[in-house]
């Protein structure tokens, strides 16, 4: 559309084209100094007065910040500019004007509430430190996705309005489906383990989740993003085994790929995460949590983890690390129990110090069993015939996991709250923008 140079490629001779936001405009008298920003920095522009034509200090008199232009101009060297060039235009164009009254300070100078952030996000979005936030979710998605093609998984894409729920429950969201009871899946859970199962072995996913979670913390969303692996012929170990080593990669890549991203969130260096990640039992995690002295009232086994134990248990173990060996009561019906001891589950849960990131084990295979698993749950196998009817025809032993991308991309940037790295985040409050 516009033959223009990117800012960070400016280099000093001959006339360019640049076009982006005004970040700031400085009045000196007899010169005029115009922040212009792009997606790849920010230049700065010199009007000296006396050399300007009357229509173009009359157009420089109507602009606002944030406005978009377009300037055409000579690049020169001047060792007081931000990057050490300027730009001397000789034209300017507006392309379109912005309102004066601005809802938030993209230059971030002026602080605002996230909840005003998000009600504005486009404008939130020019902020360096938001954009930093989603350039790094980019990669973490990027670098995972190619990890999974590297493993030889496929990615799939499941359906989202479905009839029953993963695990049944009040975590459904209904929807008026024509006439029909439906709902906003929690999981691809089944799903996914029906296509690795049903044949083509390895498969990921990374998609919307939904979930009527009633309350309202700084990591729930009522709508996430879950990454999904799902594999045949390999245990819950192995399953383990590749969570911990997406996460590594992940880390791994932002540290190498988003130098710039992270010094503007704050973050000199990424302490890069040390695999394996340690493993302790569910037994062995109530222990702690018990003896760390912050609960109200001790845990009794079979209890699940509450909130205030996750942390205590993350202040001891200060890295991420492995939940193993669960009670089977209080995992899905889909978790395999343990051989031995059949009280244990094949599940898992991965931990980083300060929330759960990761939920995953081998799946029951074997037809009967799963239709035991969903009755001693109180679930009814006629609600799950689409799923249970497959493992009839041949359902070899399969594990996976679900990942949540915000919770990874939230830790990794050690943020407070889920909704930073969500672009526009649906919690109990919030369904616009
Ligand atoms: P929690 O106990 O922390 O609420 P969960 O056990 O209900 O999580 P799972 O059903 O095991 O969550 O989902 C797998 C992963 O998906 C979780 O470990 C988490 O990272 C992510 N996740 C689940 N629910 C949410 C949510 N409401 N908001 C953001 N991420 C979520
Ligand atoms: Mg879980």
């Amino acid at each position: 559309m516009y033959d223009r140079t990117l800012i960070n490629s400016s280099t000093p001779g001959g006339t360019i084209t640049v076009i982006g936001w005004v970040h700031e405009v400085r009045d000196l008298g007899g010169l005029t100094f115009l922040l212009l920003r792009d997606r790849s920095g920010i230049l700065q522009a010199k009007f000296e007065k006396e050399n300007l034509s009357q229509e173009i200090l009359s157009l420089l008199d109507q602009l606002y910040r944030e406005s978009v232009v377009l300037l055409t101009g000579e690049i020169v060297e001047e060792k007081r500019a931000p990057n050490g060039i300027e730009l001397i235009p000789k034209t300017i164009e507006i392309i379109s004007l912005s309102d004066p009254n601005l809802p938030l300070d993209p230059s971030g100078k002026v602080t605002s509430e996230l909840s005003t952030r998000l009600d504005k996000r486009c404008i939130d979005l020019r902020r360096p430190e938001s954009r930093s936030i989603f350039e790094i979710r980019s990669e973490v998605q990027r670098s995972i996705r190619q990890h999974f093609y590297d493993i030889d998984c496929i990615e799939i894409n499941t359906p989202k309005i479905v009839a029953t729920g993963t695990e049944g429950g009040t975590d459904l969201f209904p929807i008026a489906y024509f006439g029909k009871e439906a709902f906003m899946n929690q999981s691809p859970q089944l799903f996914k383990q029906l296509v690795a199962g049903g044949g083509i072995e390895r498969v990921f996913e990374i998609g919307p989740i939904f979930r009527a979670e009633e309350h309202n913390t700084t990591r729930h969303l009522n709508e996430a993003t879950s990454i999904d692996f799902e594999a045949a012929f390999i245990d819950h170990e192995m399953a383990m085994e590749v969570a911990e080593e997406v996460i590594s990669i992940a880390y791994h890549s932002v540290s190498e790929n988003c130098h710039e991203q992270l010094q503007m969130l704050g973050i000199q260096k990424l302490t890069l995460p040390q695999i394996p990640f340690p493993r302790i039992s569910y037994t062995n995690a109530i222990e702690i949590a018990n003896e760390s002295g912050d609960l109200p009232e001790p845990l009794n086994w079979g209890d699940d983890l509450s909130t205030q134990a996750e942390r205590s248990i993350g202040d001891i173990m200060n890295s991420h690390y492995f939940i193993t060996d669960w009670p089977s009561e209080i995992k899905p019906f889909y978790i395999q129990d343990q051989d031995e001891s059949p009280e244990l589950s094949k599940g898992f849960d991965l931990m980083h110090p300060s929330m759960e990131l990761v939920s995953g084990g081998q799946r029951e295979n074997r037809y009967e069993f799963l239709i035991n698993a969903l009755e001693n749950q109180g679930l009814n196998p006629s609600d799950f015939e689409f799923y249970v009817d497959m493992f009839r025809y041949g359902m070899p032993p399969h594990s996976g996991w679900g990942m949540g991308a915000d919770r990874l991309v939230m830790s990794m940037l050690q943020l407070d709250n889920v909704r930073e790295v969500v672009l526009f985040p649906r919690d109990r409050n919030r369904l616009a923008p």
